[in-house]
């Protein structure tokens, strides 16, 4: 029989990013016994990548911003595609999570007057990041892990032992969610280092694994991002929102080859840069869609002054939401007005004085340097769309982070949940997103636990299957090399699910991933057990190909552009595919789609906006009901 390591917790997390430590403090808080799982080392997440900062309406620096002021921002970015409950909390919510951040220790950069400095970015109308240069995930991190420690230090004095209430996994991946019935009973996996098995049972289980970049080429995600967490939730009986959406960030680095796809900050263009042809032209003048006219300059120099006097100027058109200037760049290569290097110019060198570049962006500088041998204080980079992050996820309530779908005990807060940020997420929402909806998880996760009146139990049966499961590489001769199918995987979705979609090639998709499938599911990787990156991507790739037929099929059946999802046969917006979800579940091991209504929002919501915006978004009926509450 194969040896299993078995741990007891009350709540377990799985994932240590933002979301998963903010879950795990708040559990712990709530005095549960609460473990934190990671797939990659501690402290090595994606939030630790986050550079321009965190989205909060303190009304720092523009005593103007509030709550309302973010909601709406974030609304209009997600093009009324979310859910309108997450979208409130958050903006209402966003403030105190940062300011609590404060008290376990974090630094942010300052105003004058030693207020947290807020910083402007794309879609946000004040200046409403707080940051910590262009390093803000990184204090995010070290702070939320101080506290952890902090927290260990407190049971250490009361119980003897630092591990006694939160314990963390480090490299350490789960495979499988074990269920009693419909209730989450225990999470399964190996030990990276040792290829151990280990088992952790537990009542309670909050999902935050972050997302599925790795299925793209061009990315900007590292290799932990296979979507494990959307399909651990899928096979657990739960439900996928929004999979079509997926965010093209505009500047990922595109030379040299080897690092293509990697993040070049927004701040960047927060901090004034701007987007070149070949020819020289600011070319984001010509590419202002008519719904966001009314807030962006029109001319060169309207855009400039507003970098010092955003009173009484519009926005430089660089500031557009990501879908926006991502489609420009798209175009503006497709056109042969392109660098040489397949992408487009981003000068900061000729806008900032070089010392400002280095104080403001010292992150970006040394990329640059370090990566490309390119110094940004001198010359313009070269930049292009990458693969940034998956606006859809597990669907969640909205205040609970439950998951939805048969499955009870299952929770998911952060990147690996959907509907916070509709068909495309505003850049700094992500951090924000992370501590609110990580904090209540946490909370609602405790709170399950409690009132269970008894501990779910794990069938044997089911644990053999999961070690079977995860054996089966390994244990077959003459299957396909893991890496091969990887670079498969990413053709078919960078190729013909990528930045811009068409019927054919969507349908044509569907039939490699089903060829995928079979070849998948012969996999084989050599060696052992012990430290083998090719058995772990084997296991990897099963959870990639089922989210990525989601997303797929998803962004076959959408047939309009919004947001992270640009059909060129069906280029604008409809109002009646604003009120639908595309809702994804698994059907034995067969991808479901289904369309289901999305949830309308509260009166006094919807009277934030003017109706001269709704009607460019809102169905006539919408319309109507809108007109009916003004009366
Ligand atoms: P992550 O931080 O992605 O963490 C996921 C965790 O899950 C990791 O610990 C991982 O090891 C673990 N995990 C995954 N699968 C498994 C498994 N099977 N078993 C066990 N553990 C598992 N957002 C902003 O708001 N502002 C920014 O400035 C910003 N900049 C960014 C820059 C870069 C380069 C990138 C890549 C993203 C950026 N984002 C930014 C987005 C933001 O960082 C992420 O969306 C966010 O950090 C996700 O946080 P998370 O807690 O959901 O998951």
């Amino acid at each position: 029989t194969t040896r299993i390591e078995r741990h007891h917790y009350d709540v377990v997390v799985i994932g240590a990013g933002g979301a998963g430590l903010r879950a795990a403090i708040e559990a712990r808080l709530a005095g549960k016994k609460t473990a934190i799982i990671s797939k990659s080392l501690f402290g090595k997440a994606h939030t630790v990548m986050a550079e321009g900062g965190a989205a909060a309406a303190m009304g720092n620096v523009n005593s103007r911003d509030n709550w309302m002021v973010h909601y709406r921002d974030t609304m209009r970015g997600g093009k009324f595609l979310n859910n309108f409950r997450m979208a409130e909390l958050h903006a209402k919510e966003a403030p105190d999570r940062i300011w609590e951040l404060e008290t376990y220790g974090a630094l942010f950069d300052r105003t004058k007057d030693g207020k947290i400095s807020q910083r402007n970015f794309g879609g946000h109308e004040y200046p409403r990041l707080a940051h910590v240069g262009d390093r803000t995930g990184l204090e995010l991190i070290r702070t939320l892990q101080q506290k952890i420690v902090s927290l260990q230090q407190e049971d250490k004095a009361e119980t003897g032992s630092y591990d006694s209430r939160i314990r963390v996994f480090a490299e350490t991946t789960i495979t499988e969610l074990l269920l009693d019935g419909d209730k989450v009973a225990g999470a399964f996996g190996y030990y990276r280092e040792s290829g151990e098995f280990v088992l952790f049972e537990a009542p309670a289980i909050v999902l935050a694994t972050g997302g599925v970049g790795r299925s793209y080429k061009v990315t900007s995600n590292s290799w932990e991002y296979t979507g494990d967490g959307h399909a651990l939730a899928l096979r657990a009986g739960s439900t996928l929102i929004n999979m079509e959406f997926l965010q093209f960030h505009p500047t990922g680095m595109v030379w040299p080859p080897s690092v293509k796809g990697i993040l070049v900050t927004e701040s960047v263009r927060g901090d004034g840069g701007v987007l070149k042809n070949s020819e020289g032209k600011r070319f984001m003048f010509q590419y202002v869609p008519d719904v966001f006219r009314k807030q962006y300059a029109e001319t060169e120099e309207e855009g400039d002054r507003w970098y010092t006097d955003p009173d009484n100027n519009r926005r430089p058109p660089e500031l557009l939401p990501r879908d926006e200037v991502a489609r420009a760049i798209n175009n503006e290569v497709k056109e042969g007005r392109g660098s040489p290097s397949g992408g487009v110019f981003l000068d900061i060198a000729s806008r900032l004085p070089a010392e400002e570049v280095k104080r403001r962006l010292p992150s970006m500088y040394h990329q640059f340097k370090e990566l490309a041998g390119v110094d940004i204080t001198k010359e313009p980079m070269e930049v292009g769309p990458t693969c940034h992050y998956v606006m859809g996820g597990v669907e969640v309530d909205p205040d609970t982070g439950a998951a939805a779908g048969s499955v009870q005990g299952l929770f998911a807060a952060g990147e690996v949940s959907g509907g916070m940020h509709g068909s495309n997420r505003l850049g700094g929402n992500s951090l924000s997103d992370l501590l609110v909806f990580g904090k209540r998880a946490g909370e609602h996760a405790a709170t399950y636990a409690d009132a269970l009146p008894a501990r779910p139990k794990i069938a044997p049966a089911d644990l053999d299957r999961a070690v079977e499961a995860a054996l089966a590489p390994l244990e077959r001769d003459g299957g396909e090399n893991p890496y091969t199918l990887q670079q498969d995987l990413q053709a078919v979705m960078g190729d013909l699910v990528g930045i811009i979609r068409r019927k054919g090639e969507l349908e044509e998709s569907l039939v490699r991933l089903a060829e995928l499938r079979e070849r998948v599911s012969k996999v084989s990787a050599t060696g052992g057990r012990r430290y083998n990156p090719g058995w772990h991507l084997a296991l990897d790739l099963r959870n990639m190909l089922v989210v990525s037929e989601c997303t797929a099929k998803a962004a076959l059946e959408r047939e309009e552009s919004r947001g992270g999802h640009t059909r060129e046969d069906f280029p604008a917006m409809n109002p009646q595919w604003r009120q639908v979800n595309l809702v994804c579940s698994l059907d034995g091991d067969k991808v479901r789609l289904e369309h289901k209504p999305l949830p309308k929002m509260r009166p006094e919501l919807i009277q934030l906006f003017d109706r001269a915006e709704l009607s460019k978004y809102l169905t006539d009926e919408e319309l109507a009901e809108f007109d009916a509450l003004a009366e």
